[in-house]
């Protein structure tokens, strides 16, 4: 928006993948009936006292490792007391004075956002509306979650936007957090507020609330950064508040208005142990990291001389990366790889909601098949889609489809012969001068072979036979 700049900081919320809640034995499997995942502690019975999960500290230091943060030694955790139907205890356990990781960031736009913080926190239960009703389902009740935390650096929406899908990339590749985002695994929060473009005080922000797309963050920030320059530009103000963006609506509404802070009266929690971690610890999960999304991107540039833009789709998914530079060992033709992988690979996912059965080895010898011509480029297209349904071999599908290019040139001879006697009008077009209709002859040749003839052989044959 002109004259005014929009400043955003943002808070991710990643729920982490144990199979455990952060303080007790209940399952953390997603799906389940209401109130079956619970157990006296996380129901906040008195009596009942904390057990912290290893795995989740493991987790989080690898986040932590992977956004280039500082692990802390010791970290620790605190009470947030509030009171709410969807928390039992009335207080959530959280690290608010001693994170266990500070510092670190991410290049976006050839920007490094900082992030300030990441800390660890239990998750609140969930509370649903059955007509009339409201009730409580405490099954996420203590579910570990992370909480990344950014300085408020980010300039745009769609920076803020790009940003959160980065940080998802990087927790999935890490096996951190599943990021689901329909299943409410990855949550963000968004703090705007706007400024004229010339002044460096920020000016009053507000909070909108557990986004839960990628397209709800850019959308939700667009409309509030339009919001409030409209309120200053009428002369009034804007004031602190938390907001609720509908994105089908693409409305907000006001959830509440904080006149002051509130005070959620945060104490160190008496019935945890701090958490000290040594360097070999942290040395040992630092080895463990994989290739991160940027690393992997970088690597398909430089290695098969892909755009940026492809590198970037191919490595979406840490798994679909691999399975394109397993393939790309055994195959020089990356041209045919990377048009199956950028074009045929999310069409046939989008369309089939079934498991990927590729396997590397058949993947190079179907883009080999290309290249040796034994197969045109629409059949390759349809066997890679069979082989991803059923994991059958390249050369099986081919010979089972009748794929294989095994016309002679006197088949090819005769049927030119036969598309020239019946096409006399598009002939003599030809040969007063329109290129266009060449095309269209050689697709009526290719028809007679059911796409089984070498087009480059019917073209040189068909371009004979015209001149004469
Ligand atoms: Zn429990």
């Amino acid at each position: 928006m002109k004259g005014y700049k929009t400043v955003i900081g943002l808070e991710i919320h990643a729920e982490l993948s144990t199979k455990s809640k952060l303080f007790c034995g209940c399952d953390t499997t997603f799906g389940q009936s209401e109130n079956t995942a619970i157990c006296p502690f996380c129901m906040g019975m008195p009596g009942t006292l904390p057990n912290l999960n290893k795995k989740a500290v493991e987790l989080a230091v690898k986040a932590g490792l992977a956004f280039r943060c500082d692990i802390q030694k010791i970290s620790s955790f605190d009470r947030k007391n509030y009171y709410y139907p969807d928390l039992p205890k009335a207080y959530q356990i959280t690290q608010f004075f001693r994170p266990i990781a500070l510092g670190g960031g991410l290049e976006i736009f050839d920007k490094f956002i900082p992030i300030e913080r990441i800390h660890i926190e239990e998750d609140a239960g969930k509370l649903y509306h059955k007509g009339e009703n409201s009730l409580a389902d405490y099954n996420r009740c203590s579910v570990p979650l992370i909480e990344i935390v950014t300085a408020p650096k980010i300039t745009s929406a769609k920076m803020a936007r790009a940003f959160a899908e980065r940080v998802s990339r990087v927790l999935s590749y890490t096996q951190v957090c599943d990021c689901k985002m329909e299943q409410g695994s990855l949550r963000v929060d968004v703090n705007v507020s706007v400024c004229p473009e010339d002044s460096n005080t920020l000016g009053t922000r507000t909070e909108i609330k557990n986004l839960n797309s990628f397209r709800a963050v850019e959308h939700a920030i667009e409309a509030e950064a339009k919001r409030q320059i409209a309120l200053i530009n009428g002369g009034q103000r804007v004031v602190m508040q938390t907001l609720h963006f509908d994105d089908v609506k693409g409305k907000l509404t006001v959830l509440r208005t904080k006149e002051e802070r509130v005070d959620y009266r945060y104490f160190p929690e008496p019935d945890i142990p701090n958490i000290e971690l040594n360097d070999e610890y942290i040395e040992n999960i630092k080895k463990s990291l994989p290739r991160l999304p940027h690393q992997v991107e970088k690597t398909l540039v430089e290695e098969y001389s892909l755009s940026t833009q492809a590198a970037e789709q191919i490595s979406e998914e840490r798994a679909t990366a691999e399975l394109f530079e397993a393939a790309a060992l055994s195959t020089q033709n990356i041209k045919t790889l990377t048009s199956l992988f950028i074009t045929e690979l999310p069409r046939i996912k989008r369309a089939n909601n079934k498991p990927c059965l590729l396997i590397p080895q058949e993947i190079a010898c179907l883009c080999n098949m290309v290249k040796d011509r034994k197969i045109n480029n629409n059949a390759a297209k349809e066997i890679f889609e069979e082989m991803f349904l059923t994991g059958k071999k390249a050369l099986e599908l081919a010979e089972q489809k009748g794929f294989l290019i095994s016309v002679t040139q006197g088949d090819i001879e005769l049927a030119v012969k036969e598309v020239i006697e019946q096409n006399p009008v598009a002939v003599k077009q030809y040969v007063d001068g329109s290129q266009k209709v060449f095309g269209f002859l050689v697709g009526q040749i290719a028809k007679k072979f059911n796409g089984a003839a070498d087009p480059v052989k019917i073209r040189e044959i068909l371009e004979k036979a015209l001149n004469k």
